[in-house]
């Protein structure tokens, strides 16, 4: 009985491919009449990459904890394939070691002529990630221009190619720098769209800070010590203390290289997560960092870019951790591009462009305080004209 039925469903199957065949024909020649002509394909089609120096303006000087200024040394890089142009860019706040010089000397060693199918972000990008050490913003804009240039052939946003539902991103916070409390106060009524702050601590006034704050408005705060304190101790009672005033997490309380012991012993007694930034950079530090914080801050300026960044955050979440996604102060292009990955974070901290006066992208929006992503191929991003 059961070789009758496979014998008979051999030859339906046989016969109704010849059927067709013969059947098709007819058909298919009127399918391929009507088709348009085939847009030539450019066989011989190779990548090219550009780049420029970019200078971000802020429009508040800046303060955290190591540092103050009013510029972002940046690069904007482009890469152009088939006549179509994707864009990225590095950020480097001069902290992080990277400058424009170092990013533009990166650049030149790419040769992206060497590839012929610009899909292959898999091996375009670990031979980039291959030419030298470091220079995490320098890979970033290849990488960010490379997801743009792909997104825009396959004609889709990478929040759809990834799977992510837009309608999820999340609310992102936006920063008040250390500053005197006039000028706090100030910056606090001025943000009154944002849901979540983040307020930077780490100094000798944090209490003053939160204190200032709390003056103007009860929204939840998220605090980044930015590697300021030292005594575990001590940093557990700002940690209550922080909590009974509404802050909801805490970024990098020790610095990068202390013991993890120390910020195990601290996340554990501690009434809200700990998130690891400065001290969790690229994929190899979050399995590294498991069971020491409660999660981690991803950039893409110090994860290489999109791809790393998206195996970060899917490691994270496999891991049981929580995720922010921040950023540099950048233009819309790096915001743009971290945004796709914002639906599955629980706190988002993507105000970068909207700290500088000088903006050479539209993009990624922030409507109300959320993060509000476009329906445009790649990053969704185009030059202001
Ligand atoms: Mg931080």
């Amino acid at each position: 009985m059961e070789d009758t039925r496979k014998a008979g469903r051999r030859d339906f199957i046989k016969s109704s491919a010849l059927a067709g065949g013969a059947l098709a024909v007819p058909g298919a020649l009127q399918r391929q009449e009507a088709r348009p002509p085939r847009r030539p394909r450019a066989p011989r089609a190779r990548m090219t990459l550009r780049w420029r120096p970019f200078t971000a303006q802020l429009r508040h000087v800046f303060t955290i904890t190591v540092s103050s200024r009013s510029t972002t040394p940046d690069v904007l890089t482009e890469i152009e394939y088939d006549g179509v142009v994707g864009y990225g860019e590095a950020s480097m706040p001069p902290y992080l070691g990277e400058t424009q010089e170092s990013c533009i000397a990166f650049l030149s060693k790419v040769d992206l002529s060497r590839y012929s199918n610009p899909f292959e972000l898999e091996t375009i990008l670990a031979d980039v990630d291959a030419i030298a050490p470091g220079n995490p913003a320098a890979k970033a804009s290849i990488d960010i221009a490379l997801h743009d240039l792909v997104g825009k052939l396959m004609g889709q946003p990478w929040y759809n190619i990834w799977g992510f539902d837009p309608a999820k991103a999340p609310y992102t916070s936006y920063t008040i720098g250390i500053d005197t409390p006039e000028v706090v106060r100030q910056k606090v009524r001025e943000a009154s769209e944002f849901k979540v702050l983040k307020v930077k601590l780490g100094r000798d006034n944090d209490h003053e800070m939160i204190q200032t704050i709390r003056s103007v408005t009860s929204v939840p705060l998220t605090a980044d010590v930015n590697q300021g304190w030292t005594d575990r101790q001590r940093a557990l009672d700002d940690l209550h203390w922080l909590a009974s005033r509404n802050v909801i997490v805490v970024e990098q309380p020790f610095p990068k290289d202390a013991p993890l012991d120390d910020l195990a012993w601290l996340t554990e007694h501690s009434p809200i997560p700990i998130l690891a930034d400065e001290s969790c950079q690229r994929l190899a530090d979050v399995r590294r960092l498991l069971g020491a914080v409660s999660g981690i801050n991803i950039k893409l300026m110090k994860a290489t870019g999109m791809r790393e960044a998206h195996r970060m955050l899917i490691l994270a979440r496999a891991l049981g951790m929580k995720v922010m996604l921040g950023c540099m102060t950048e233009t819309s292009c790096g915001i743009s591009a971290a945004s796709h990955l914002s639906p599955m974070v629980d706190w988002a901290d993507l105000d970068g462009a909207l700290l500088i006066s000088n903006d050479p992208f539209n993009g990624t929006t922030v409507v109300e305080g959320k993060v509000t992503l476009g329906p445009g191929p790649g990053l969704g991003v185009t030059p202001v004209s």
